[in-house]
């Protein structure tokens, strides 16, 4: 049997990075496989603007390198398409066919037309509580006969479909392939709805339907999930269809063991791909939180993942979204691209990118260790490409400071002399030395004469990357100020 896995978000507007997560795990187990990756929108909301919601969860999937193999498709023009066997990929599009899969049921009389209103509803969920007893609807339309519920149907009155949940003694049980042999109450389940009374079908229902016509053979997906997997399985089997093997992931905690919270959207991958994270170090990030490698190894490329990847690495205890680890990953990704790749990839965060290539190239070899992210790449580097030095407020009043005007003018004179192109690690540390000052009173101004701020990258690479030439124009710009 072939590997077909899926991702099927809920268009949100953005990709979590929980979504991100799962859609990866499924991803490397395809891949692992020789598998396809299937992508599919549940889209049976009808309160959503869909197609553009979901532009940027497809963009920032591609972003991410989860190229999938059969699905919804963005073409450049941003229209979504689906393409393969099983189109149509979007839930919306398939609304007949859960209609017809209802019918079905209804037709083996493994499921009802129910006629039950909202309030009648309520009013046994508050009885069960006045009761402390778990709620489970009791419809009375459970056993009654097609003919006279399709009457009523006719007669315009508004009904739903209702599963009829099989009346067991022996608990529910699943073979989880992340958590093992699980089993829930025998009574946890009533009969639930699978097409409500707006004729749109239940997520559990479509999802069901849907896992089952497009062959899928293994679903990973969220621990929240847990609940619905029983139902879903059941839907299947009454449907006569195969069932897929599932695991469910582990919960994804922030660093104060709380659920990862929605700060200021940094929970999307959009965030980190604004941020200038690399895809490659989110992805690698990502593969580590619920899955273990089981070797001491942390840094993995895309096909180093893929080999590597297994189920036995899955684990169903709580991982931390530890950003300063994705931090690191990034930083230990950054090191290893070539100043060409680098460059490539700094165009949306430095302007004017081409022109600055040949002093990029010098540039980056020498200070690539201390990038961070692409945005923190690109503050460092426009330290260096500042044509226009400017002094900050922050630095005005350290060039105040009553040292300040003697050691820079020592300064000026010092490079003047120097009658070379570059200082070299000595020269400076020759200057430090005869400068007779240390500490704050020596880094402080000569840092504002340097990057117009007190603060900022190591000063012995900036002084010893700029020109002399660029350092005496920015000195006479600070010792105005003195
Ligand atoms: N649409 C569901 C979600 O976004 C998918 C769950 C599943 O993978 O079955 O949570």
């Amino acid at each position: 049997m072939s590997v077909r896995v899926r991702f099927a978000p809920s268009p949100t507007g953005y990709l979590h990075v929980g979504g991100a997560r799962t859609a990866l795990f499924n991803y490397l187990f395809a891949k692992k496989h020789n598998g396809s990756f299937i992508l599919r929108v549940e889209d049976t909301d009808q309160d959503r603007n869909q197609e553009q919601s979901l532009i940027p969860l497809l963009k920032s999937l591609k972003w991410l390198g989860l190229n999938w193999d059969e699905g919804l498709s963005l073409d450049k023009n941003n229209n979504i398409t689906s393409k393969g066997l099983y189109a149509p990929y979007s839930q919306q599009d398939r609304l007949s066919i859960y209609k017809e899969k209802a019918m079905e049921l209804i037709k083996t009389e493994k499921a009802y037309y129910c006629f039950m209103n909202p309030e009648e509803e309520n009013k046994q969920k508050q009885q069960a509580i006045k009761l402390g007893k778990s709620f489970r609807v009791s419809s009375p339309y459970r056993n009654r006969d097609i003919k006279t519920a399709e009457e009523k149907i006719k007669q315009g009155q508004k009904f739903s479909i209702r599963f009829k949940t099989p009346e067991q003694k022996k608990d529910y049980k699943l073979t989880d392939l992340v958590r093992g042999e699980l089993s829930f109450p025998s009574d946890s389940l009533g009969d639930f709805i699978l097409i409500r009374t707006d004729g749109f079908p239940v997520y559990n229902f479509s999802c069901a339907v849907d896992d089952s016509l497009m062959q899928i053979s293994h679903v990973f997906r969220g621990e929240e999930h847990l609940s619905n997997t029983i139902k879903q399985q059941l839907i299947q089997k009454a449907l006569g269809f195969s069932v897929p093997k599932i695991g469910h992931l582990s919960i994804i905690l922030d660093k104060n063991k709380k659920k990862l919270s929605k700060r200021s959207g940094s929970e999307s991958v959009e965030h980190y791909q604004k941020e200038g994270y690399l895809p490659s170090a989110l992805m690698n990030f990502l593969s580590l939180l619920g899955w273990n490698p089981k070797t001491e190894k942390e840094f993995f490329h895309k096909k180093e993942l893929i080999e590597s990847f297994n189920i036995e690495g899955l684990n169903s205890s709580s991982a931390v979204f530890d950003e300063d680890k994705l931090l690191w990953l990034n930083q230990e990704h950054i090191k290893k691209l070539s100043t060409e790749k680098l460059i490539e990839i700094l165009d949306s965060f430095i302007k004017d990118i081409q022109t600055k290539k040949t002093e990029l190239e010098k540039l980056i070899p020498a200070l690539r260790s201390g990038f961070k992210t692409l945005k923190h790449s690109a503050q460092i580097l426009n330290l260096f490409l500042q044509t226009n030095f400017e002094l900050k407020e922050s630095a005005l009043k350290i060039l105040k400071w009553p040292n300040s005007k003697t050691l820079l003018t020592k300064w000026k004179i010092f490079l003047q002399e120097s009658k070379k192109d570059h200082l070299s690690l000595e020269d400076f540390k020759k200057f430090q030395k005869e400068s007779k000052l240390k500490g704050k009173e020596f880094f402080m101004p000569l840092r504002c004469a340097l990057m117009g701020q007190p603060e900022g990258i190591e000063i012995k690479l900036l002084a010893t990357l700029l020109s002399i030439e660029t350092l005496i124009k920015r000195a006479d710009i600070a010792l105005k100020q003195c």
